[in-house]
């Protein structure tokens, strides 16, 4: 890993040139909240300006840049017996700038089903090679997230460039050959001691801020030992079924698959949606027969994929701690509720 630092003046200058070739998607305000607090979104920027860096949480994650809600996977056209087939999944390069350290840790967890699973998907590979993503340390921890619960606050891979602000410059970590080639195009520094020691006080004042404490030792144990719990009756009562938690979730890949005719028959497309495991119909099969008709079942296994079934599989767990599906969910189902009920509810057992 190789250190420079950058003053803000040449970051700008950086981003101005970034901007007159490239898509730069980074957090922007969109809107104030009720609370009186801004709340961004990553959306495509225009202008430096319009960029936020000290932003809290974006209510939708970077996902949505490399799976979409709704992609069409191929389209067929159909000529007497004869017929073509396109499959598009060229993206122009674009820079993704401003990921926080849980969100980077979010596209390495995507990464590890999306590209390194049984199936590689050549249209995730195409965003996530054509996307060069810049990231930054949090300014102030989102006070409902447990990112250090579950490992997701510190990340070493995953990002080109990633930035550390030490006041009038910034300290900076790259990541790829194409990150370090970036920076070329504007003047940067080697670190010095005075560098290495303010970087060192800005990674501890981030890790002094307070956040959600909830305790993820023992979580899996914990899981398979409660399966048959109660607490997934009291909070499947609650749920919707909505599938927002899932929708808003960084690391939440499930998806189904349509095929549409043209009414003459000329023509089709496949396309690929996102689905919710939270959806009524998620498990139900050809016939009729649903294998978890009851929205508690669906919500347990929801938070045994985030934090029993990945962990199994990738030896973490697929959550990042972010909160965005407790934030969003309309009855206020969040996982440092339910996973705090399930401890509770361990700890009677063994009084
Ligand atoms: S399960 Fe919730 S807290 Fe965990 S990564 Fe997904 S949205 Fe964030
Ligand atoms: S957002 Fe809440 S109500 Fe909707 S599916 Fe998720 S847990 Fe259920």
């Amino acid at each position: 890993m190789l250190f420079r630092t950058l003053p803000k003046a040449d970051f700008q200058t950086l981003v101005e040139r970034i901007l007159e070739s490239n898509e730069v998607i980074a957090p922007k305000r969109v809107a104030v909240g009720q609370n009186g607090k801004p709340i961004h979104q990553y959306l495509p920027v225009e202008a430096f300006d319009e960029i936020e860096l000290d932003y809290e949480k974006t209510d939708y994650s970077a996902k949505t840049y490399f799976l979409p809600y709704e992609e069409a996977l191929s389209r067929y056209e159909f000529n007497g017996a004869d017929w073509e087939q396109e499959i598009r999944y060229r993206v122009q390069p674009r820079v993704l700038l401003g990921l926080h350290p849980c969100d980077i840790n979010g596209l390495v967890k995507l990464d590890r089903y999306m590209l390194k699973g049984l199936f590689p998907s050549p249209y995730y590979q195409a965003r996530r090679e054509n996307t060069l993503v810049i990231g930054v340390l949090c300014a102030t921890t989102c006070q409902d997230g447990f990112c250090r619960a579950v490992g997701a606050s510190e990340v070493t891979h995953g990002f080109d460039l990633f930035l550390t602000d030490l006041g009038d410059r910034y300290f900076v970590t790259i990541g790829s050959d194409r990150g370090n080639q970036l920076l070329g195009n504007v003047p940067h520094s080697e670190v010095s001691e005075d560098d290495k020691r303010d970087y060192s006080t800005a990674r501890a004042r981030f890790n002094a801020q307070p956040q959600t404490d909830v305790q993820m030792q023992n979580l899996a144990s914990l899981l398979d030992i409660e399966f048959e719990s109660d607490v997934w009756r009291k909070w499947g009562a609650k749920c919707l079924s909505c599938g927002n938690c899932a929708m808003v979730c960084p690391t939440c890949y499930c998806y189904g698959v349509r095929e549409e005719m043209s009414m003459d028959f000329g023509s089709s497309t496949k396309t690929k949606q996102l689905y919710a495991c939270n959806f009524l119909d998620f498990a139900e099969v050809a016939g009729g027969h649903n294998f978890r008709p009851d929205q508690g079942i669906r919500l347990k296994y929801h938070y045994y994929h985030q934090h029993r079934g990945f962990l199994e599989q990738h030896e973490e767990p697929k959550c990042i701690g972010c909160n965005r599906c407790g934030r969003v969910c309309p009855v206020g189902i969040h996982p440092v509720g339910v996973i705090g009920d399930l401890q509770d509810e361990e700890a009677s057992e063994a009084s």
